[in-house]
């Protein structure tokens, strides 16, 4: 948008032209709301632009995160509900009759292994990330 003639209110402008000499100033209506030269108001435009640009890479990187996040979370309640209702039944039937040890052990192996992914999570996040190192200087 057009206005006056002035001076521009970016700081690094007024600072670098030293003479009062007046310049057509145009209002930053995107942004700032500010008086600026045509330089300023176009250096402006570029700055506010590129952040949008970054913004736009971190918020997919979120928005990607997030749901890889919620499906692993849902796998891993899945397994946990299955988990839990397998042992809950052999314990229920434990009480009337003899289960076979067979059938058992599986069941214990599973949430034996359920413990440890949990109690080792910051282990394998590191052993991961070496890994992916190994590959990238090999
Ligand atoms: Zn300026
Ligand atoms: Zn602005």
């Amino acid at each position: 948008m057009i206005s006056g003639l002035g001076h521009c209110e970016d700081t690094a402008c007024s600072h670098l032209l030293s003479n009062p000499e007046l310049v057509r100033l145009f209002r930053c209506s995107l942004h700032c709301d500010r008086l600026l030269c045509l330089y300023h108001l176009n250096a402006h435009n570029v700055y506010y632009e590129e952040e949008k640009k970054q913004n736009d890479v971190v918020f997919n990187e979120l928005k990607t995160s997030l749901t890889l996040y919620q499906t692993i979370f849902e796998q891993h309640l899945q397994e946990y509900r299955q988990i839990v209702h397998q042992a809950s039944t052999l314990l229920l039937h434990n009480t009337s009759t003899i289960v076979p040890i067979e059938q058992i052990r599986p069941v214990l192996e599973r949430i034996q292994r359920a413990i440890a992914i949990f109690q080792q999570e910051k282990g394998w996040i590191f052993w991961k990330k070496s890994n992916l190192l190994e590959k990238i200087l090999i």
